[in-house]
């Protein structure tokens, strides 16, 4: 008998078959990935440089521009989740000791704010309580007293609910020399966007929300005016990951021959070209109306079952993720819970200082259909007959 020379035995677990629920996701993302989407994932691996692979990342670059509505040259997806686009936008746009205003209407305002103390800029906050938005006035009276070379808001703030106007911030920031950075993660597709009409400089999504491709991808782009800010830079982005530099040479964005950087996630590639086709064939303006009936027909469900809206302007509700105002008396566990157990759908509750105070509804892209809405408003009134209000 030989003795073993591992000191880690065979994990046992990892002899079994990969077991994968059968769930409808909706909650704020991920949302369910279509068979369309899937099977390009699962498509045959090539090279990350071969010139086939080239070919589909300048198709998924010409798609990012049509979904962004932006002409923009420097425009890709980073390899990762939303948060690395967040990080590949700050890290660039901002150096050490650089003044940067972020507004925080929900948890990517802190968020955006931890990531930029992280690399020693001077962070301003402008802060509203969840559920709230900022006029185009207090924005002004911030830039002008911080003159900060950087403003970041949330367009689809998935931890509140809300929608954020876009309309004069792009002007309101260059009158004061200050670059505007938006996060679109969960409202591209879902919400009306207009990169470059609005004047924003920098824009960055994700790939799991309403484009419903696999997490891992990030679809972000810089104007002119953003990458005359990185090309004054006197120290080098802090990640070298996410150096846009290298990003935009693999992307072949700079004209000159591609030189490796790093193995970008080839399948989660194909899957984001699928989607983006997807968005393609279907239309934005279609696809924001879309999302717009979808909600306003699941907003007057849930009145109709006695809950109520988290959001009270109408106009401001974000239609991708609906925020229900957790009824009284119930714990939002209770509910969440009991859906996922006896429909296997997803719901959340809050997120960030939005926890305790809402529950959260996604319908979108392949998710965004009446019949969807008609289940999830089924389950919620099952769960308000059974989870026991809690005593109070
Ligand atoms: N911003 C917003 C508005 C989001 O909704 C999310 C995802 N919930 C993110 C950023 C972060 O994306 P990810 O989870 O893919 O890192």
């Amino acid at each position: 008998r030989t003795m073993s020379s591992f000191s880690v035995p065979v994990p046992s677990c990892l002899l079994q078959p990969l077991k994968v629920p059968d769930r409808l996701l909706l909650g704020p993302g991920p949302s369910n990935v279509p068979p369309r989407i899937l099977s390009a994932g699962g498509r045959a691996i090539i090279g990350h440089m071969h010139k086939e692979m080239f070919e589909i990342m300048d198709e998924i670059k010409k798609g990012i521009q049509y979904a962004f509505q932006t002409t923009n040259e420097l425009t890709l997806a980073v390899s990762g989740s939303g948060h690395v686009a967040m990080e590949a936008a700050l890290f660039n746009t901002l150096e050490r000791g650089d003044k940067v205003l972020i507004g925080v209407h929900g948890i990517w305002g802190e968020r955006a704010a931890d990531i930029s103390e992280r690399i020693g800029a001077d962070v301003k906050r402008l802060v509203k309580v969840p559920g709230q938005y900022f006029s185009l006035n207090e924005i002004e009276q911030a830039l002008s007293e911080h003159r900060p070379v950087l403003f970041f808001i949330t367009h689809g703030e998935s931890s509140t609910g809300v929608v954020h106007p876009m309309d004069g911030l792009g002007d309101l920031c260059h009158k004061y020399n200050c670059l505007l950075l938006v996060d679109t993660v969960a409202s591209l597709g879902g919400a009306p966007i207009y990169m470059d009409k609005q004047g924003i400089d920098i824009l960055y999504s994700g790939s799991q929300k309403v484009l419903n491709a696999p997490p891992g991808t990030a679809p972000i782009s810089f104007s002119d005016r953003a990458r005359q800010k990185i090309a004054s830079r006197k120290t080098k982005p802090v990640s070298f990951h996410l150096d846009i530099g290298w990003l935009s040479n693999y992307w072949g964005c700079d004209g000159k021959p591609r030189v490796y950087h790093h193995t970008g996630p080839v399948s989660g590639f194909f899957s984001l070209r699928e989607s983006l086709a997807i968005l393609a064939e279907k239309g934005l303006e279609n696809y924001w109306k879309l999302h717009e009936e979808t909600a306003l027909y699941l907003h007057e469900r849930l009145e109709n079952i006695g809950l109520k809206l988290f959001v009270k302007e109408k106009h401001m509700r974000l239609p991708t993720v609906t925020t229900i105002a957790v009824p009284e008396g119930y714990d939002w566990r209770d509910i969440t819970a009991y859906v996922m157990k006896n429909y296997s759908v997803e719901i959340t509750g809050g997120l960030g200082p939005s926890v305790g105070m809402v529950l959260r509804v996604g319908l979108m892209g392949y998710n965004c259909t009446k019949a969807n809405a008609d289940l999830v408003v089924k389950a919620l009134a099952d769960a308000l007959q059974h989870c026991k209000k809690s005593k109070v």
